[in-house]
């Protein structure tokens, strides 16, 4: 995020067709399309500024200075200029703190970006950043079509409930959210509030290996769930659904169901072309379960209770009776 009050130059960083760094109300510096940026574009790929380990404050500042130090002049202009949430003793350590994006879901480390981490925050984000590791960079893909003039955003909650969301990006970041979602009127706003909740009880029930043993059906019935509250709140193209679709082959494949796992590792591999693009080594193993599912180390893990193959892929049904197969409804 960009810091509202210093006035960073925007030639500091790589000229980009796709879209322009502009002073947004309220913001500093954001990423504005400068034309119509349809669904699945890559809308930049950068190198790190600096790699840091999750530390301390002290430890961080004391890991960051020689590094700092080493960046070209102009690089350490282009890091000074990212915004600080937590001014102090440890200046260093706090923009990375406020701007870091970690290297991988999970992960202990995190990358600063000069331009990446200008990016501002939506509650209902167009555009979704991946680190690739194979290739050491971030990159970030429009996950719906941009307007031009529309400004590019991702998210850097972690869900909840708008007060939640809210409260968690004041601070760690210190602004407001005053996102379409967050700006919604009340009712509207609840509506929104109890499909993010939803989808935090679905996903979290998912997630449960045990149930994934002993129910496949409950928890394949709860990933068709989650689809459709997801769908409601974002529309199509979030990240999330990629995994949601990997977990439905992950149900399948341990319990025999080549066929349905196959169907479940394309949109997996589909969504993520759309979130990180084919070169995403993700993206690279969803198309290699989709082609062998049985080759994951979980393959008939569970049961041979829902044996198929893969040539047992329907071939004739209408588009709603493929999905009532695809999702075992009516057995
Ligand atoms: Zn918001």
């Amino acid at each position: 995020m960009a810091n509202p009050g210093v006035d960073a130059t925007s030639s500091q960083v790589p000229e980009s067709p796709l879209f322009d760094i502009k002073q947004v109300p309220g913001k500093g510096k954001g990423l504005v399309a400068r034309i119509d940026i349809p669904t699945g574009t890559r809308i930049f790929r950068e190198k790190p500024l600096l790699i840091a380990r999750n530390m301390s404050p002290h430890m961080l500042q004391k890991d960051l200075e020689p590094k700092i130090k080493a960046l070209a002049k102009d690089q350490q202009r282009q890091f000074l200029c990212l915004h600080n949430n937590f001014p102090g003793q440890y200046a260093f350590a706090g923009i990375v703190k406020t701007n870091a994006l970690p290297c991988g879901s999970g992960a202990m480390v995190g990358a600063v970006y000069p331009t990446i981490c200008l990016v501002n925050h939506s509650c209902m984000p167009n555009s979704h950043t991946n680190w690739n590791e194979d290739a050491g960079h971030e990159t970030i893909h429009a996950t719906r079509f941009i307007k031009a003039g529309e400004e590019i955003t991702i998210a850097y909650d972690k869900g909840g409930t708008s007060d939640t969301r809210r409260a968690s990006l004041k601070q760690s970041f210190g602004f407001d959210c005053d996102c379409p979602v967050c700006s919604l009127g009340i009712p509207e706003l609840q509506a929104s509030d109890t499909r993010r909740l939803q989808i935090q009880a679905l996903d979290d029930a998912i997630g449960d290996p045990f149930r994934m043993r002993s129910s496949p059906a409950a928890s394949l019935a709860d990933c068709h769930s989650l689809l459709g509250v997801l769908d409601e709140e974002y529309g199509t193209g979030r990240a999330v659904l990629a995994r949601l679709y990997y977990d439905a082959f992950q149900i399948c494949i341990a319990h025999s169901d080549q066929a349905r796992a196959t169907v479940f590792a394309e949109r997996a591999y589909k969504s993520r072309v759309v979130c990180e693009g084919e070169g995403s080594p993700l993206t690279q193993k969803m198309k290699r379960m989709m082609e062998n599912p049985a080759g994951h180390p979980n393959f008939g893990g569970y049961s041979k209770n829902w044996k198929t193959s893969k040539s047992q892929v329907p071939k004739s049904l209408d588009a709603v009776d493929f999905e009532k197969w695809l999702w075992r409804q009516g057995r």
